[in-house]
């Protein structure tokens, strides 16, 4: 473990913008306060972004984007590379940090570091592998010519719930492709990728190659870069009604998108599951993050012979999880990241309870500094309570029961989310007609974590369009092109 203090690691975070390779002050020396969710303290205040500071940024990528397209694709990995060595040097450091802003266990936050830290290594190989096609057309009357061209100045916008991750998804296989990059992380927790661009800037990343603004002001400083003409591609994570609402905007250009939205997972327990790998699946996909992903188990669908069971189980687990700061031993609930999360989940549970649910554990706030939530376990849970429909975004595990494997599979499928499923049966052949039917992106089949730099991070339905990782990541930032030519 590092042994660097708080305060020493909080002043290695740049508090600027990264704008054109100089880091600067926002236009009118405006800053924003970013806060311990833990404490509630203001842990550092960094500049504030006008909308001329974003143009600014938009600006230099669009001057780069050449430059940086025709650097061998060799040179672009070998910068990617560095940069995954780097992180992992300075994991410890990364790990802190995202605890700080975030909330998130130490012990998940250094699982972050390798998981985001490896789109990096993954897209440095990628980056070396573009390519395309010649040959003859059918009628033997010339020749196909198909090449692949970065799309062109791309906008990534994330989110606060895996401040990490979330960045080197998409500017990994950005500048793998030849794109250059304005990134806006979530202004709740902005210092990581702070801190990542400048491990970037020391890599040898070119100026205007990534340039990266933080802002209080989203809409007001985003909407024009969204709209300029010199934009090619948006790639966003985060909610639903935001990524609506930016997919809008961008029909004006007819701009590229890459929309990771929110989720509403089933986690289905059949008759036939090892109830406990289940039980260990759920303790995962629901209570990793303090259950602020969207991959979170949100519906945990139980078959009814094995429902009592179960919520046992889970719940002697539930009862032993210590909640508390990120930073101290052994706790595996940190805070929500505000008082709106802790209210929203409250309101959520005492719904459910109001509609038919029994709380089997926790099931309150808790009183005091940070913004905490008990683990919570519900039983009984109806099919009217909103929980059933919304995403929870909290550590609350909602059990529901089903019969026949096709009430199952239409509990898991009545959602208007697609992200991912998870399965738990010991039959092999139900799990692959599950594969074929739950209307997922993604899925989980006797597994409660699935995330992996190599395999293709998506949803379909309302929770998004695109692909994140993968050998589909790179085609994101890709544009195809066909050239027809006479024969020789
Ligand atoms: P959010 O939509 O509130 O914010 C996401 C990002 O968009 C932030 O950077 C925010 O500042 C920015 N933003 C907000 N309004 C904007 C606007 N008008 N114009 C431009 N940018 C704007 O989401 P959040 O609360 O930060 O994140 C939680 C949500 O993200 C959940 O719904 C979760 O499911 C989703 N999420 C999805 C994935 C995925 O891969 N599918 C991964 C993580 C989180």
């Amino acid at each position: 473990m590092s042994t660097i203090s708080e305060s020493e690691l909080l002043a290695k975070v740049p508090s600027q913008l990264y704008i054109n390779g100089q880091w600067v002050d926002a236009a009118g020396g405006k800053t924003v306060d970013v806060h311990d969710p833990a404490t509630g303290l203001v842990i550092k205040s960094i500049a504030d972004a006008s909308p001329a500071d974003g143009m600014k940024a938009l600006d230099a990528a669009v001057a780069a984007q050449d430059a940086w397209a025709a650097t061998a694709p060799r040179l672009r990995g070998e910068i990617l590379r560095k940069a995954f060595d780097r992180v992992q040097e300075l994991k410890d450091e990364f790990a802190l940090l995202m605890t700080l802003e975030m909330g998130k266990p130490l012990s998940e936050a250094i699982g972050e570091v390798n998981y985001g830290s490896e789109f990096l290594r993954w897209f440095s190989e990628e980056a070396v592998r573009i390519t395309g096609r010649y040959g003859t057309n059918p009628e033997g009357t010339g020749r196909t010519i198909v090449t692949q061209m970065p799309v062109g100045p791309c906008y990534l916008i994330t989110p606060w719930n895996f401040p990490l991750a979330m960045a080197t998804r998409k500017i990994a296989p950005a500048l793998a492709a030849g794109c250059t990059v304005v990134v806006k992380p979530a202004t709740l927790t902005p210092l990581t990728t702070l801190y990542f661009v400048k491990i970037l800037e020391e890599c040898g990343v070119p100026a205007g190659v990534v340039n990266v603004f933080t802002t209080s002001t989203t809409a007001e400083v985003s909407d024009p870069i969204v709209t300029d003409k010199r934009l090619r591609k948006l790639s966003f994570t985060g909610s639903t009604g935001v990524g609506q609402s930016l997919m809008k905007l961008a029909t004006e250009n007819m701009l590229r998108t890459s929309m990771e939205l929110g989720g509403n997972a089933p986690f289905l327990v059949f008759e036939d599951a090892d109830l406990d790998k289940a039980v260990d699946g759920v303790m995962i996909a629901k209570f990793r993050n303090i259950g602020q992903a969207c991959t979170a188990a949100n519906r945990v669908i139980v078959h009814e012979s094995v429902a009592d069971a179960f919520a046992q189980k889970v719940t002697e687990r539930v009862k032993a999880m210590k909640i508390g700061r990120g930073t101290e031993d052994g706790v595996s609930i940190g805070p929500l990241i505000d008082s709106k999360a802790v209210a929203k989940a409250d309101q959520l549970v005492q719904d459910a309870v109001s509609k038919g649910a029994s709380v089997l554990t926790g099931g309150k706030a808790i009183d005091g500094a940070g913004t905490f939530y008990e683990p919570t376990v519900l039983t009984g849970v109806t099919s009217a309570a909103d929980i059933m429909t919304e995403e929870i975004f909290g550590p609350v595990l909602s059990i529901t029961t089903f019969s026949t494997e096709e009430e199952g599979i239409a509990i898991a499928n009545d959602t208007e989310y697609g992200l991912i499923g998870y399965v738990y049966t010991e039959d092999f052949k139900r799990g692959q007609r599950l594969i074929e039917k739950l209307q997922t992106g993604m899925m989980g089949l006797n597994a409660g974590v699935i995330s992996n730099a190599s395999a293709p991070f998506g949803g379909v339905k309302m929770s998004g369009l695109g692909r994140e990782g993968g050998f589909e990541g790179i085609n994101e930032y890709l544009s195809t092109k066909y050239t027809m030519t006479p024969n020789p």
